[in-house]
């Protein structure tokens, strides 16, 4: 029978949880392990009446002995990190020392630096190959589905694929003047951050939210959504062979922006230490602490959201055009898992991404982005578990 450790105990963990205890079968025993233990045991206490058997621990998943000690002791065969990205490194190392096959939604990124890319994870490839361990990055939905539409695409669709544009629409309401979705801290930064995208061989740098564009989404309507750089272009540019252009876009509300301007302006979303009465404090880290908690605004979120990825390329010869995307409902989603559909639409992939490990159909030896599996297993998945997507074949394009 085997054994799954969730790290964290946030928004997202809460979705991989609920559905964990959805599938008994593939999820007899989970362990819960993060810092505030509390969050575990809370978790726990709701999925009481359920058949998988939940275990907490309390757990700095930063101290690599430490995660050492408590995957030898519990004997996990995945561990699903949905903690935040400055862990990835750490649970790697740990899951290689212990022999434990690994899964996250989110790429690395330094305490110190608003910097992401997959290079610092890529490098545990060799490691991973000849431990005969698995570790998926980044199956989440952005990273995570697009990856796995784009390798749907390829495989059914398309001789060559020549340009994907991912939009992310969240059309969804907390009340909230501002509040983000997932963990403000890292949402934040990806967000300030300047956009890039992949054109020719290249990656472009823009600045901060420069490019926009309205789009009309299906079950949403127009959205202005605007150009970020986002982690899954990095590796969809090197595993969708000869893609000419790759852009993402996210909606953002004019209050969200407005209130992050302004946040900005005055240093709040800083990453660079200050002192304060005695003490040295990292602004951003400070708002995280005053800023409404993700894993609240479940009852309280209305709306929907929509990510998919719009491709244009060749088939037989033939010009063709081609979306695929999901509609999820924040409402919908509060009631089967008590989350709004953004942790939603992360947890249920990264849930799926392990399920596949565990059943055999994902595993293979090294580390891998989810667009170099076979997306059959996954995209079929999406529709039993609460993701299901949609297609259109003659969808406005972004200019
Ligand atoms: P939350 O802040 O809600 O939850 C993070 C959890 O991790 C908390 O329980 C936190 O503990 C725990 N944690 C933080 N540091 C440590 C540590 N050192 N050791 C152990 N546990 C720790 O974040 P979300 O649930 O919103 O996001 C989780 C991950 O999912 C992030 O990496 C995020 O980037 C990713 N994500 C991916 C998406 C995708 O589509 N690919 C979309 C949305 C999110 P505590 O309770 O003490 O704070």
């Amino acid at each position: 029978m085997s054994r799954t450790m969730i790290i964290g105990a946030g928004a997202v963990a809460g979705v991989v949880v609920h559905k964990c205890c959805q599938y008994p079968e593939v999820f007899p025993e989970i362990m819960i392990a993060t810092r505030t233990k509390s969050r575990a045991d809370a978790l726990k206490e709701r999925l009481r009446d359920k058949e998988t058997i939940i275990h907490t621990a309390e757990l700095d998943a930063d101290d690599v002995a430490a995660t050492v000690r408590l995957l030898r002791e519990f004997r996990p065969e995945i561990v699903i990190n949905v903690a935040l990205p400055y862990q990835d490194l750490a649970i790697m190392d740990a899951c290689l020392e212990a022999g434990v096959h690994y899964l996250d939604t989110a790429n690395y990124e330094p305490y110190d630096e608003a910097k992401f890319e997959y290079s610092w994870q890529w490098a545990y490839r060799d490691r991973f190959r000849e431990a005969g361990l698995t570790a998926i990055l980044g199956s989440g939905f952005d990273p995570g589905v697009t990856g796995v539409f784009c390798a749907y695409a390829l495989k059914h669709h398309f001789d060559r694929i020549d340009y994907i544009d991912i939009l992310d629409a969240n059309a969804g309401d907390n009340g909230h003047p501002f509040a983000t979705n997932f963990n403000p801290e890292i949402n934040i930064r990806e967000v300030t951050a300047p956009g890039s995208y992949y054109e020719n061989g290249e990656f472009i740098e823009t600045k901060p939210m420069e490019i926009s564009r309205v789009y009309n989404f299906p079950e949403i309507g127009p959205k202005k959504m605007y150009l970020l750089h986002h982690e899954e272009i990095e590796s969809l540019a090197i595993n969708i062979p000869d893609v000419k252009r790759i852009r993402f876009w996210m909606t953002f509300s004019d209050s969200y922006l407005m209130h992050l301007t302004a946040l900005q302006n005055v240093g709040m979303t800083s990453i660079e230490p200050i002192e304060y009465e005695g003490q040295q404090i990292i602004p951003l880290q400070f708002l995280k602490a005053i800023l409404p908690d993700p894993a609240t605004l479940g009852p309280i979120t209305k709306g929907k959201t929509n990510i998919g990825c719009i491709f244009q390329g060749v088939k037989d010869g033939n010009p063709k055009n081609y979306y695929i995307y999901n509609v999820s409902d924040h409402q919908e989603a509060y009631r089967e898992v008590e989350s709004q559909a953004v942790a939603y639409t992360a947890g249920v992939p990264a849930f799926i991404g392990a399920s596949l490990v565990l059943t055999g159909e994902w595993k293979k030896p090294g580390v891998f982005n989810v667009e170099e599996f076979d997306p059959d297993p996954f995209m079929e998945r999406l529709n039993i578990w609460g993701l299901p997507w949609q297609e259109c074949f003659d969808p406005e394009l972004v200019d």
